[in-house]
């Protein structure tokens, strides 16, 4: 069993500590808050050790969520953490995971300088094996990688333009974020994956939330036809290719279709391609995507565990870590 820790519980760290909680291989060992707010008694009530910030120990005594120990108790308990504090807060993290000897996966959130390897299972598992620091790409760069991994294995790509939609916007405007080229997807999707050769990424935000949408056009070393390319793609077990009938045609019914589902939390783990949307003209393929902001790295950080252990390759971790979670069995 793999002694997990995961240091931040927020919209991401609650769902990696549901999905730990899930796997066969891996304990808990608990989970950090800041504060003892209404989130830390959903966590205690869960049956999760809350493990508080040393200066605020005492608050959560006072607030009847007792803390298991202090941060630094997680960290050393563990033997591996998974990092889901606050964007750039992980890299202040570092050395104190360093001191307790403790790997440690970071979130998108951080630089890429903050880990050895930035991973996306799917495309390059085997980078992270043994790694001390592992960094999971962004939602939308974990999305586009999963899209690209099997086009580059199947045809080769020669580049791709992408403009991603992001639900982000604070107020009822749509603005390009941000406005100077690329977004950083597009580098950080050539960490991950340099075989795409060129790629411009070009973001904007819109006032809605949880659902990211991609225009994706990606220039092949081949000329498959649109049945191929979509035949590729359904095959691919965090890809969900939805089909014409299902009526989707939006991220507010994929909200929907996620709790008929029966996932907890919303969770749509997969990257959500409208079928008919996939084209192709010569070697230009094109499709829309949707990516669930808020899960659709949970799974990565759960194989980013078995990578560090090196307690399994990429296809048994993913397989469980799919069965696990119920991805691709409905
Ligand atoms: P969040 O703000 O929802 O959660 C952060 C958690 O860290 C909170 O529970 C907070 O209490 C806790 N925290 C704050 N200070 C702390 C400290 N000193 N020690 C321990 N815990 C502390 O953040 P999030 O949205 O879950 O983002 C976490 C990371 O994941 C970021 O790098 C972000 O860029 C990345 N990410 C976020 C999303 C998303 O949709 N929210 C998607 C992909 C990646």
């Amino acid at each position: 069993m793999l002694r997990i820790g995961v240091n931040g519980y927020g919209t991401i760290g609650k769902r990696v500590a549901d999905a730990v909680a899930e796997m066969p291989d891996m304990e808990l060992v608990g989970v950090s808050k800041s504060r003892p707010n209404h989130t830390a008694d959903a966590a205690r009530r869960r049956g999760y050790a809350v493990y508080a910030p040393e200066e605020r120990h005492d608050d959560f005594e006072a607030a009847s969520i007792p803390a298991a120990g202090v941060v630094e108790d997680l960290i050393a308990d563990s033997e591996i953490v998974v990092d889901a504090t606050p964007a750039g807060m992980g890299a202040q993290y570092r050395p104190v995971y360093a001191e307790h000897d403790t790997p440690a996966i970071f979130q998108g959130g951080e630089s890429a300088e903050v880990a050895e390897t930035s991973f996306t299972a799917p495309a390059n598992y085997e980078e992270a094996i043994g790694q001390q620091y592992v960094r999971i790409v962004s939602c939308n760069t974990t999305g586009l990688n999963r899209t690209f991994a099997p086009l580059i294995e199947a045809y080769g790509i020669e580049r791709a333009d992408v403009t991603l939609v992001r639900c982000r916007g604070d107020h009822a405007v749509i603005k390009p974020d941000p406005t100077t080229l690329p977004s950083h997807h597009g580098p950080d999707a050539l960490e991950v994956l340099p075989e795409i050769g060129e790629i411009q990424t070009m973001g904007m935000k819109v006032p809605t939330i949880r659902h990211h949408v991609h225009s994706l056009t990606v220039t092949l070393n081949d000329s498959p036809d649109a049945a191929a390319v979509r035949d590729l793609l359904s095959e691919q077990s965090r890809i969900h290719v939805i089909p014409e009938q299902l009526g989707i045609e939006s991220g507010w019914d994929l909200q929907e279709y996620a709790l008929d589902r029966g996932r907890d939390r919303m969770n749509l783990y997969e990257n959500q391609i409208w079928g008919e949307s996939i084209t192709t003209n010569d070697e230009h393929l094109s499709l829309f995507q949707s990516i669930h902001r808020e899960s659709d790295v949970v799974p990565e950080n759960v194989d980013a565990i078995r990578a560090i252990a090196g307690t399994a390759d990429a296809a048994e971790s993913i397989e469980r870590t799919n069965e696990a979670l119920g991805i691709d069995t409905v």
